[in-house]
Order: C-alpha cells, then structure tokens, then sequence
C-alpha cells in the first residue's frame, strides 16, 4: 500500500460482520480462563492483553497503522510527544549516558534533554545541525548512546540533513532518533534516509484537530544493539524484573519496543488514553489530504508575506531561496508542512500588534492544527530561554510562528493583509 491508502486502512483489518470502524476498548483489564494463561503473560512468553497500563487493543492498532506510515517494524503510542521522546531515549539512554542533540529542537524537548535528563545524570551536547560532518563528530565521546533531531524543527522550520546525521551516528556506533511531528510520514519518513528511531507529537497534525494530546515510537528495526552489546545494557544484558530475559536476543528487532512497552510503559505509566487514540486514528485518515493541503496553502502564504513590505524575514524551507530549500528539496520533494517562521519590521511590539489584529488566525498554544494559529515563542512558549538559549536556539525574538491551516488561502491572505495594513 501506498501511504495514502496506508492512512486509511493499516493497523486494523475487520473479519467479517466486525466493525468498520476501529472499535474503542475502553477497559482496563482482560479476562483470563486459568492462572496459568496469565501468568505466561507476565512473563512475556505469550503476547495478550491484561492491563491497559502496558497495552491495550484500540492504541495497539493506532500504533500499528503509524508504524506502517513510518516504514518501521513496531511502535507504540504515548501519553503526549514529550513522553514518547523521554521513553525513545531513556530506553536506551541511563545514568552517565551523553547524548548528542541538534539546539534547534523544541522548546519543550530542549528543556527534558537539557534540565530535567541532566538530573538524571544523562549529559546532553546541543549542537549546530548545520555545521559539517567532521564538526559535529567532535561532539561525540565516549559514553554517547543516542544522535535526536527533529526532520522540520519547531518553531525555527530548519530541515535537518538526516543523512548526515544518520552517518554520524552509526560511525559511531550509536542509533539516530528523529521526532517527525512537523514533516509527518506523509512528507518524509526519516528511516528511508536512515533514522533507526522515529517519534512524534501526534498532538500535531497526525490528530490535526486540537483533540487529544499524544505521542508515538516507531523503532526501524534496523540499529544492531547486539553488535554495540556494552553501550546498551538495557537491551543486551538479563533484565532481573523479568526472570532475567534479554531484550535484543528474546524478541529480536521487536526488542527496542518490547522493552519500552513492557518495561518503561510498566514503570513510568504513560499510555494514551484508548479514547484519545480513536480521535488520533481518525485524525490519520486524513493526514494525507490535509498535509497536501496545508502545504500547498502556506506556500502562498509565504509568497506573500516574503513580498510584503511590512515583513522583516521569513523562512519557509519550500520557499525559492530560502536557506533550507536545497534540503527540503531532497527530504521532502512533495512539500514540508504549514508552518512557517517570520517576523514583522518594528520589532517585537509591532509582532504584537499585528497577532492582536488578526481576526481569522488565532493566537494558541498549538501548532499544526487545521485552522490556522500563531504565537511569539519568545514571549509564550519559549520564555524560559535565556536570550543566549533563545540565540543558540536560532530563535529570534521578534519570530512569529504561524502555522497554515487548510481554510480557503484566500481568507487567509486577506485576513494577513489586513493585520499588516494596520501596523
Ligand atoms: C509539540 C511537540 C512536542 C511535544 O509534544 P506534546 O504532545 O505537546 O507533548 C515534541 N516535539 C515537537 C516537534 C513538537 O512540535
């Protein structure tokens, strides 16, 4: 199957006189016949469900048809974006680990890789993902496990050279996890390029409506833990709390989110709620349409805020002449995704005037949603950041992100132009 048709019909095959729909199973136990038939489940000699904590049908299905967009071979789904990056490195990330990050990430990321990870003794070096390979490989030492970008980054929309990355890391012996919230698997799917690990914010356009927040894992199967058996423990050594099974040797390429479902799942209790999932599944049948759509809108957004006298800078990597249209050209040939960075002449008071003049568009804590919504990360979700970390970040503080919906583009045009005019 194609992706398009993927959106519609992966991870959940009704037999007959079943229901079309991907029914909810809003239980948090299973029943069993005899002791025994549960207690091979708890200690993983046989697959089922018994307690929602650690899975449940309905996210199972989700997961799958998510894992099938990404081209993976298993995934799981997540409270919100920021757990499904915590659990994508803590599985493979423990106490006196060091990991390499682009700075460019999301605020919220930036914030669980570099404050609260660091409590748990994991180091983070913040890099410039634009600098050349041999650069960015003096950053790596010796006790790095893991490479993260994200394939668009939020709010800065940099593409990341994911084949640069991706070589970096398995130099070093180390797997790349890409967050792919922005580009969607719809316009990239970062394990072609060679990604072993890919998350998302389903919070964003995969559920596209403002629904539900969420998160997803998808693993590749392709990183070798067995082969770098001394950096990652976790998956190639006995794990006690399971009469000693390993990982990578019990489950194979299922190992990485095995462990994350059955061990971290377990422990930290971060599932999406089964509800939430069917909203996110009906959110996928459409990503297709959508992303053409909010891409094809705020290309022409773009356009015309790049010819606007009133707008300082902008940056939109499908945009001619932008500094990442080389890189969006080859990662993501059908479009990138609605949003776009740019800010307005006269600073940030002039920002805010415009957003307050705005009647279409809406000021929101949100991004990639279908109705178009903006906000000013440096006075909202970025406002924790010095302004050396804003700097670093490649944050200005006059940026304004805007993210295009799928509305008639002429609304939008005309809603833009008249905020301008009023500043
Ligand atoms: C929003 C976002 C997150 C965090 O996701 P939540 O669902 O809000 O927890 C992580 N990465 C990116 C790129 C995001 O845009």
């Amino acid at each position: 199957m194609k992706v398009e048709t993927k959106c519609l019909h992966s991870g959940y095959e009704p037999g007959n006189s079943e229901p079309r729909q991907l029914p909810v199973y809003q239980s948090t136990t299973w029943k069993y016949a005899s002791s025994d038939a549960m207690g091979r489940l708890f200690d993983l000699e046989e697959s089922g469900y018994f307690y929602t904590r650690l899975q449940n049908p309905t996210n199972d299905a989700v997961a799958a048809k998510i894992a099938a967009l990404e081209g993976g071979v298993a995934g799981m789904l997540t409270s919100s974006g920021q757990a499904a990056n915590f659990f994508a490195l803590f599985n493979i990330c423990e106490t006196g680990s060091h990991i390499v990050a682009s700075s460019a990430i999301y605020g919220g990321t930036y914030n669980l890789l570099g404050v609260t990870m660091k409590k748990m003794g994991i180091d983070v070096t913040f890099v410039d993902q634009d600098l050349p390979e041999d650069e960015l490989a003096k950053y790596f030492k010796e006790n790095t496990r893991a490479v993260f970008g994200e394939t668009i980054t939020n709010p800065t929309v940099s593409v990341l050279d994911i084949e640069k990355f991706a070589r970096l890391a398995h130099s070093h012996g180390v797997p790349l996890v890409v967050d792919n919230t922005f580009a969607t698997p719809v316009n990239c799917r970062p394990i072609e390029w060679g990604a072993d690990i890919v998350t998302h914010s389903t919070t964003k356009y995969m559920d596209g409506h403002a629904v539900g927040v969420g998160g997803a894992i998808v693993d590749s199967g392709n990183f070798d833990w067995m082969a770098h058996a001394e950096k990652y423990p976790g998956l190639t050594t006995p794990d006690e709390s399971y009469h000693g099974l390993v990982y990578a040797e019990k489950f194979g390429k299922l190992g990485y989110i095995t462990k994350a479902t059955s061990q971290l799942m377990r422990d930290l209790g971060s599932i999406q709620s089964p509800q939430n999932a069917f909203y996110l599944n009906n959110g996928l049948e459409s990503l297709h349409v959508r992303m053409e759509r909010h891409c094809k809108n705020a290309l022409a957004v773009a356009r015309f805020l790049k010819s606007s006298d009133k707008v300082a800078w902008i940056h939109y990597p499908d945009l001619e002449g932008d500094e990442y249209s080389e890189l969006a050209q080859k990662y993501l040939p059908n479009g990138s995704c609605g949003v776009m960075a740019f800010a307005v002449r006269g600073g940030r008071a002039k920002a805010i005037e415009f957003m307050d003049s705005l009647r279409l568009a809406t000021i929101a804590t949100h991004v990639a949603d279908a109705r178009t919504c903006l906000l000013h990360p440096a006075s909202h979700t970025h406002r924790q950041l010095s302004d050396e970390q804003l700097a670093e970040a490649g944050i200005a503080p006059d940026l304004i992100r805007l993210s295009v919906g799928i509305e008639n583009v002429d609304d939008l045009l005309e809603d833009l132009k008249q905020a301008l005019d009023k500043i």
